[in-house]
């Protein structure tokens, strides 16, 4: 088998997807000598705003698409709701790394969990709900209830006690496919982010530890301050899924670390992760840069820890302090560019150094 073609400093990468990881990513990106071009929707976007080209079009224009890939040299995407179809599309023309597998899993709650499983990593019990059927034979409750697609951040998820509670929910859901999770009693919720580069090597960055709200990551902590064996099965479970994957590029696996030190996975994302923010100011290679390594074939760099950090989202308004983080020296401010605020919307984070 002919040895994978390296792309060298100067090649284009193609990025699905305009939001703040693809920006992050094309930064990342410009440091090494790559050029990007974004392909999104809209016409304007916060990833286009520092990339070297952007194209508008629907996930579904494949004659856009094909402009698109015939301008990069490999393709990568920023989130993992790119339809199937659009990454069948562009795989035809262009290597897209991570492929389709991984997002064909982490589309689809009940397949990743079904997925995570099968690779031997724990999860908390869990059943479709499909039917009234299903919810007549439902028995992991108390539970949280989640719609198989489009939910993030804690969108499409309810809180239940009882099947009538799993029954009132669903229908809120206006009875879309369901997955039922037991309620874990964690003590903390922790994220691996893995590397897989073309030749298979893994690296997995060191274990954050995460804070969310309502939902949200608000906050990770590097390093953790977990015990040697759980951050040891956390690393594991990270490394597994992605050679389970074979994806070459990054995946990030949420999980929650139970009160008797058991890691269960939560959910997966093949891409660069916002529990991965810390790496920008606080690693040797940050997260963005280690994506770029990966995809386009060159060694992956060192996930070693500069400092101890800490990660603070800048959700909604509270980007309008902005300027009192310029004005702490440990802090390290990272604006998206975003053009309005809204309650709930990711507007940048600071990375505090030496916690
Ligand atoms: P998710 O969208 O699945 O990442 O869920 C968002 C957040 O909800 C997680 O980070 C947890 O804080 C909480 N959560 C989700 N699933 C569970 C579960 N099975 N048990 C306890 N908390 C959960």
């Amino acid at each position: 088998m002919p040895a994978p073609k390296i792309l060298p400093p100067g090649s284009t990468i193609g990025i699905l997807g305009g939001g703040q990881l693809g920006r992050m990513t094309a930064l990342a990106a410009a440091r090494l000598g790559y050029r990007c071009v974004v392909y999104a929707p809209d016409l304007e976007s916060v990833a286009g705003q520092v990339c070297n080209g952007h194209v508008q079009g629907a996930y579904d224009d494949l004659d856009q698409l094909a402009r698109f890939a015939g301008q990069v040299d490999v393709i990568t995407y920023e989130f993992e709701n790119v339809p199937e179809a659009t990454v069948k599309a562009c795989e035809a023309l262009k290597p897209v790394r991570p492929g389709v597998k991984p997002i064909h899993f982490a589309q689809h709650r009940i397949r990743e969990k079904d997925f995570l499983r099968q690779a031997g990593i724990g999860t908390a019990d869990y059943q479709p709900i499909r039917s009234e059927a299903d919810i007549e034979v439902a028995s992991s409750l108390p539970g949280i209830l989640k719609t198989c697609t489009e939910g993030y951040d804690g969108k499409g998820q309810a809180r239940v006690a009882t099947r009538d509670g799993i029954k009132a929910a669903w229908e809120k859901f206006g009875r879309r496919d369901c997955i039922l999770e037991a309620l874990v009693d964690f003590e903390c919720e922790v994220s691996a982010i893995v590397a897989r580069s073309l030749d298979g090597t893994t690296r997995c960055f060191p274990i954050g530890r995460n804070e969310h709200r309502a939902g949200i990551l608000r906050t990770t902590h590097v390093p953790s301050g977990l015990s040697h064996s759980v951050l040891k099965k956390a690393e594991a479970f990270g490394v597994t899924l992605a050679e389970s994957l074979d994806l070459v590029g990054l995946v990030a696996l949420e999980m929650f670390v139970t009160r008797d030190g058991n890691v269960l996975a939560n959910e997966m994302a093949p891409r660069p992760h916002n529990s991965g923010h810390w790496t920008m100011d606080a690693c040797a290679t940050s997260q963005f840069e280690q994506l770029v390594r990966a995809i386009c074939g060159l060694p992956l760099g060192s996930v070693e820890v500069m400092a101890p950090s800490r990660m603070e989202n800048l959700i909604g308004d509270e980007v309008d302090d902005w300027s009192k983080y310029l004005a702490d020296p440990k802090a390290r401010l990272h604006l998206y560019g975003k053009s309005s605020t809204r309650p709930g919307r990711k507007m940048g984070h600071v990375n505090f150094i030496d916690g």
